[in-house]
C-alpha cells in the first residue's frame, strides 16, 4: 500500500518491543484510520533539507545540536514552555557557532516526543501495582488505574499537540524571534547572577557588534533573521508512526510525516524487529541509539539494514555509553563502521548512560558525568581521526533542579526544589549554556 512499507498488521506480527496493550482493538483501528486522513505534520522536502545538512555534518562540515525534554507532556504545550526550550537551544547554537565558527544544525526533541520505552512494565507504590507511565502518548502520569490504562485516543492528542507546538516553533524561527539582532532580548527576563550568564551576555554583545559591522557593510541576509529548526522524536509507537506515513507527491517515496528526524531507541533496534522493518522503508533522516553493549558488527548490520544505499545524511549514530565506558566501548564501533567506508553522523548522548538514583530518591544525573562523557567522546574521535558530529541532550529552558552540579552547584538536597520532569532528569538553562561553552571550546581546539 505504501510503496514498500509493510502494512500495520505485518508490523505487529514481527517481534515488537515496548508497545502499548490497548484493551479495545476496534478503538485503535478507528484512531489509526482518522490519523491517516489528517494532513502531514512535516513535509518531505524539509526532511530532505535536514538530510542534506546532516550529510555535511557527516563530512565534518557542521555540528548537530539535538535537544529537548525526555518526555513532552500535553500540559507542557503552552507558549512559555515552547519558547523557553527554543530559546535555550538557539542560545546554545549561537555559542557554538560564534565561538567555534562551525555551522550548527538545530533539531529539537520536540513536537512529538510523547512516548517512552520503560525498563519495567509495572510500578508498585505502597503495595499497589499499576502499569508504568509510558508517556502522555500512551497513558497518564497520575498513579490511578484509570489514568494508567493505555488509551488509543491519546494518539490523536499527540497529533494535535505536535501540530500546535510545530506551528509556534515555525512562527518563532521564521517570524523574527530568532533574529540575531535581538539576541540580547532572548534571555532578558532571566536574572543574570552567574558567570555562565555573564559569559553569554559578553558573547551576545560581541555578536551584536559583529552584526552591526556587517549591516553597515551592506550585508543584510535572511540568514541573520531566521533559522532552520527541525523536529525529532523517538519513533516508538508503531500505530502512530505508521498512520502518519505518507507518499511524497514529488518522489512517490514514503516519509513518516510525524517529525523530520526519527530515532530508534536503544531498546527497540533489534535487527529482526518491527521498528527496523518499518524505518528502513521511510525516507526521513534516522537516528539510532547505541548503548554500551553494542558491538561493531551490531552497528554495521543496523546501518546496512536501514541504509543499504548509503544515502548521505541518512544515518546518525547516537552513542550513549556512560562516561566511564566511552574510551573502551566507542572505538571498536567507530572502527567497524568507518572501515566499511560508510559515512555517518557520530553524535554523543551524554545523558542516558549516566542516570542514577540519589540518596533522597530522585532519578538524577551529574553534570560532571555529562561533561566527562562529552569530553571522552571528543577525545576518542580526535584519536581516531573521525569527526565528533554532535550532541543529543535532555534539557529545558526552565531553571529546574533535576541534574546535580553545574554553575549553580546543585546538590542532592536541591533536587526537591524544582523536580518537574515526567521521565528523565534534564539539564536546566544554565547547565545547558555551560555545556554549550564547553563544547564550543572543544570544537575550536
Ligand atoms: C531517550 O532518549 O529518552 C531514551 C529512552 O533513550 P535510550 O533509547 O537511549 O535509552
Ligand atoms: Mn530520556
Amino acid at each position: 500500500m505504501l510503496n514498500g512499507v509493510p502494512n500495520l498488521a505485518e508490523l505487529h506480527a514481527m517481534p515488537q518491543m515496548q508497545q502499548p496493550s490497548y484493551p479495545d482493538p476496534a478503538a485503535v483501528a478507528d484512531v489509526v484510520s482518522r490519523l491517516r486522513g489528517l494532513p502531514p505534520l512535516v513535509f518531505a522536502g524539509e526532511c530532505d533539507d535536514l538530510r542534506d545538512k546532516l550529510a555535511a555534518v557527516a563530512d565534518g562540515r557542521g555540528f548537530l545540536l539535538q535537544g529537548g525534554d525526555c518526555a513532552e507532556t500535553f500540559a507542557g504545550v503552552n507558549a512559555d514552555n515552547i519558547k523557553g526550550k527554543l530559546r535555550v537551544l538557539l542560545s546554545m547554537a549561537v555559542v557554538m557557532t560564534y565561538a567555534a565558527q562551525v555551522p550548527v544544525v538545530k533539531v529539537g526533541r520536540i513536537a512529538g516526543q510523547y512516548a517512552k520505552p520503560r525498563s519495567k512494565d509495572t510500578e508498585t507504590r505502597n503495595g499497589v501495582t499499576l502499569p508504568s507511565y509510558r508517556g502522555d502518548a500512551v497513558n497518564g502520569f497520575e498513579f490511578t488505574p484509570e489514568s494508567r490504562t493505555h488509551d488509543p485516543r491519546r494518539l490523536l492528542q499527540i497529533y494535535n499537540s505536535s501540530a500546535a507546538t510545530l506551528n509556534l516553533v515555525r512562527a518563532f524561527v521564521k517570524g523574527g524571534f530568532a533574529d540575531l539582532r535581538g539576541i540580547n532580548a532572548w534571555n532578558a527576563d532571566f536574572v543574570r547572577n552567574s558567570n555562565v550568564e555573564a559569559r553569554y551576555e559578553a558573547l551576545a554583545h560581541e555578536i551584536e557588534s559583529a552584526l552591526a559591522f556587517m549591516i553597515a557593510c551592506g550585508v543584510d541576509d535572511e540568514q541573520l533573521s531566521t533559522v532552520d529548526f527541525y523536529a525529532s522524536h523517538e519513533a516508538l509507537l508503531l500505530d502512530y508512526e505508521h498512520a502518519m506515513t505518507r507518499i511524497d507527491s514529488r518522489s512517490q517515496l514514503p516519509y513518516d510525516t510525524s517529525g523530520h528526524l526519527l530515532w530508534i531507541g536503544e531498546r527497540t533496534r533489534q535487527p529482526d524487529g518491527a521498528h527496523v522493518a518499518f524505518m528502513r522503508r521511510v525516507n526521513n533522516p534516522l537516528g539510532i541509539k547505541l548503548g554500551p553493549s553494542t558491538s561493531g558488527e551490531d552497528a554495521v548490520l543496523t546501518a546496512e539494514l536501514l541504509d543499504p544505499d548509503r544515502i548521505p545524511g541518512r544515518i546518525t549514530f547516537i552513542t550513549r555509553m556512560g562516561a566511564g565506558n566511552v574510551r573502551e566501548k566507542l572505538p571498536p564501533i567507530i572502527d567497524a563502521v568507518e572501515s566499511t567506508g560508510r559515512k555517518v553522523v557520530w553524535t554523543c548522548d551524554p545523558m542516558h548512560g549516566n542516570t542514577f538514583e540519589s540518596a533522597n530518591g530522585f532519578k538524577t544525573r551529574s553534570f560532571v558525568d555529562v561533561c566527562a562523557e562529552v569530553n571522552a567522546f571528543f577525545d576518542v574521535h580526535e584519536e581516531m581521526g573521525t569527526w565528533p558530529g554532535g550532541v543529543h541532550v535532555e534539557l529545558t529552558g526552565d531553571d529546574v533542579t533535576e541534574c546535580l552540579g553545574g554553575v549553580d552547584a546543585l546538590d542532592e538536597a536541591d533536587l526537591a526544589n524544582r523536580y518537574e520532569t515526567a521521565c528523565d532528569p534534564r539539564l536546566n538553562r544554565n547547565q545547558s549554556l555551560e555545556l554549550a561553552f564547553m563544547i564550543a571550546e572543544r570544537l575550536s581546539d
